[in-house]
Parts: structure tokens; C-alpha cells; sequence
């Protein structure tokens, strides 16, 4: 098959192109696998697959950062690329461990091909295979589909390092230096002399995950200190491995600022709640992003959210518990459900229900019908209640993973009544951001 033909991306990114970014994970998109030169010798696989392939052609050799969540894909990038270069791969730089930057990697490497990686990555890919059945888990329903990844083509790294790792390679520089923010193992590829920066996952065109709900913490007061570092470069191209490259100092200096000042802003106001003694709840009401910055097509929360970064960060500081003694030792809460369900009566609580559907309050609904279902866990009012305010959350999130939830809350809630189950069957094997 002909391959895509090189295009070449000029000026900065149109708000469309922020909305296309490939990290909001829109399954039901359809994909425009492209080889985008960056500049000269420098080429960004795109939309292949969930995150960016790079390939930098040098005198004697390609240098490729990132390796795709799967084997086809990253085969198909090859495959396009060996029209432009045939040269063989002499290194394959990770930006960090997660599986859509390491699981096509078998396909890049050759016996003599150099894999290179920050020290904390073998351990951090060893920390997720521990809990694999639970990540399949997760991811379903992360990605509300029945995304399969095929066999995991992960190479462990044959050279790891600290702090800052420099080579050259047919006469380019690489310099690698180690940026956490996205996840503890997280490496920046800068190119001095073309002036390329590759900011792997700590810039995508949206508002960032800097706490994932279904996911460990992520060092957010670093990353922040990352993109610092990164804006001291003055880069004329960035090349995030999320989403299309960008071009221009002035446009990349003025992005990577305001980009730093947002997660500062939330992180920094999220702290001074807490030494305020204000609750979590009080903190979720008062931080915001402002305007200015809430505005701008980037910091749009198409995927990471301002509500779920306060709640990361109020945990991730304080600990879990909510400063109400109640809290404390709390019972179960179906047990407080069933109680209250033995108060008030299932009848008030399903008209209750009932209203907040009809004045638009979905999580309302929700709420009332799992205190209706910890007691009644057939009550067919009740569940279909559920569903009905599942779907309007769903279709009412601007954030991909929030509807992935929801619909995947949805579609097993539907099964149920139609008396088929769905668990287990949109299961995911992967291990994405
Ligand atoms: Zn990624």
C-alpha cells in the first residue's frame, strides 16, 4: 500500500487540531494515520495509534522515540517509514512506561538497536504487571469499548539513567533529561540543534490528567517544574507525543507558560484550602482555573479534569481521611443506605428520584437510586432510573474518560435489565496513561 505521503505541519495548532489531540481517546473516531515532518530529517507517526511515533533520520541511522500501545500499529508505521528512510534503527527512546508509548517496541528493535529509558522504568512497568487483572479492569472502562491489545512487544531497556543522559548519532545530538510530572519516570528529548523538543505526555492539547481516577497519583507539584525546564530551551518545534506538533518559539514559549501557570494555579490553590482547614468539599467549590486561562482551546477538559485534581491532591496530601470522626471507622456504606431506605420508605425516595430527573440532576438520581438498590437490588424503577441518568452523564461529559465511565456504567446497567450481562466482555488489555 502507498504510504501516507510526508506533510508538513506549519504555524501553530487551530483550535480543531487541539480538539483532535489523540489523548481525549475517542474510540469512535475515525483514525488519519499520517508521517508529519517536523523538520528536516524529523518525522511524528500520527494517529497510527493512541500516542505519537517519532523517527529522526540521521547520517548513519533512525532514531525512534516511542514505540505505540501495539505491534500493528507500530508495524504500520514502519512500514510507511521504510519509504522514507531505510536506514536500520539504532536506538528506541521511551519516554516513559506507559503502554502506548512501550508496547510496539519489538518492531522497532533489531539485536543492535540501543533502548533507552529512565532508570525508574523497569520497576514502574514491573509495579503495573502486579495488578494486571485489575488494569484490564480499569481499562475497560476507561475506554468504554472493546479495545484488545494484542501481545505485548515491550523491550526492557538496555540503557537506563538519572538525571540527563547526552549521545550523538550520524552527527545529531540527543539529550535526554529526566522531566516527572506525567508519571515518575518521565524523560524530555530535546534536539539542540534543530531546536526539536519532544515533551512526551507532560503537554497534550487539553486540560492534563495530573490525577487520574482510576490511577495512582502523579507527581503534579514536578511537573510544573518540568515545563520550566523545558520553556529555558526555547524550542522552535514541539513535538508532544499526544496530538500535532507545533511550530514557532513565540507560540510554544506563550503555551508551555500558561500551560505551567494552570496546573500551578490549581495545585498551589488546592494547597492553601487545605492549610485553610477548608474541607474538600469547600475546596472542590472554590478552585477553579481563571477565565483567562479556562478559555484557551488547550486547557479545554476533554480529558484530565480541574474537579478530579482537587480530589487527587486533597487526597494525596491529607491522607483519606475526611476530618469527620464519622469517617473515621465508617460502616459500610450499604449498610448507612439500607437505613435510610428503611426510614424514609423506597416511595419517597423514587419520586425524589424521580424529580431530580425531571429538573436535570442526574447525579441526584444516581445517588438516590443506589441508597433504593443497597436495599432492593432488583427494583426495576430504581435501576432504570439509574440508566436514564447514566446515559445524561455520559452525554453531558466534556471529558473522554468521564463518558467512557458513564457508558461503561450504562451499557452493563442496560445488560442487566435486558437480562444479559456484559461483565467481563468489554475487558482491556492495556495500560495506558
Ligand atoms: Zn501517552
Amino acid at each position: 500500500m502507498k504510504p501516507p505521503p510526508p506533510t508538513s505541519q506549519q504555524g501553530h495548532q487551530s483550535q480543531q487540531s487541539w480538539a483532535a489531540t489523540t489523548i481525549v481517546l475517542d474510540h469512535t473516531a475515525t483514525r488519519k494515520p499520517a508521517i508529519i515532518k517536523i523538520a528536516d530529517g524529523i518525522y511524528c507517526a500520527h494517529d497510527y495509534a493512541v500516542a505519537n511515533v517519532f523517527l529522526i533520520v540521521t547520517d548513519t541511522s533512525v532514531v525512534v522515540i516511542d514505540s505505540t500501545e501495539s505491534l500493528s500499529a507500530a508495524r504500520a508505521i514502519l512500514n510507511d517509514f521504510r519509504k522514507i528512510s531505510s536506514l536500520p534503527v539504532s536506538y528506541l527512546i521511551y519516554t516513559h512506561h506507559h503502554g502506548d508509548h512501550t508496547r510496539g517496541a519489538k518492531e522497532f528493535c533489531s539485536s543492535e538497536t540501543k533502548v533507552l529509558a529512565h532508570r525508574l522504568l523497569p520497576q514502574e512497568i514491573a509495579r503495573k504487571n502486579l495488578f494486571l487483572p485489575h488494569r484490564e479492569r480499569i481499562n475497560s472502562q476507561q475506554y468504554a469499548t472493546a479495545l484488545r491489545f494484542a501481545k505485548d512487544g515491550y523491550i526492557a531497556p538496555t540503557t537506563t539513567f538519572e538525571h540527563h543522559y547526552t549521545f550523538n548519532e550520524g552527527g545529531i545530538s540527543f539529550d535526554l533529561s529526566h522531566a516527572p510530572g506525567e508519571t515518575e519516570d518521565h524523560v524530555r528529548i530535546w534536539l539542540p540543534q534543530q531546536k526539536v523538543l519532544f515533551p512526551g505526555d507532560l503537554f497534550y492539547g487539553c486540560f492534563p490528567m495530573l490525577n487520574n481516577p482510576l490511577k495512582p497519583t502523579r507527581p503534579v507539584s514536578v511537573w510544573t517544574e518540568s515545563l520550566d525546564h523545558m520553556l529555558t530551551l526555547q524550542s522552535e518545534h514541539l513535538a508532544p507525543s499526544h496530538g500535532l506538533p507545533m511550530h514557532g518559539a513565540a507560540v510554544i514559549a506563550e503555551t508551555l507558560v500558561k500551560y505551567a501557570r494552570a496546573i500551578r494555579h490549581i495545585h498551589d490553590a488546592t494547597v492553601r484550602c487545605i492549610n485553610a482547614g477548608q474541607s474538600l468539599d469547600a475546596t472542590l467549590r472554590e478552585v477553579r482555573l481563571p477565565p483567562e486561562l479556562a478559555s484557551l482551546p488547550y486547557l479545554r477538559e476533554k480529558y484530565g479534569k480541574v474537579a478530579w485534581t482537587v480530589r487527587g491532591l486533597f487526597r494525596q496530601y491529607t491522607g483519606w481521611y475526611d476530618f469527620n470522626p464519622s469517617g473515621l471507622n465508617a460502616n459500610p456504606e450499604s449498610l448507612r443506605q439500607r437505613v435510610l431506605l428503611e426510614v424514609c420508605g423506597v416511595s419517597p425516595l423514587v419520586e425524589r428520584a424521580q424529580r431530580a430527573l425531571r429538573e436535570d440532576e442526574p447525579q441526584l438520581v444516581l445517588e438516590l437510586a443506589n441508597v433504593i438498590l443497597a436495599g432492593w437490588p432488583g427494583h426495576l424503577r430504581a435501576r432504570r432510573l439509574r440508566l436514564s441518568a447514566l446515559h445524561r452523564l455520559a452525554a453531558a461529559s466534556v471529558s473522554s474518560m468521564e463518558r467512557n465511565i458513564y457508558s461503561h456504567a450504562a451499557t452493563a446497567a442496560q445488560a442487566a435489565l435486558d437480562g444479559r450481562t456484559t461483565l467481563g466482555t468489554n475487558r482491556a488489555r492495556s495500560d495506558i496513561t
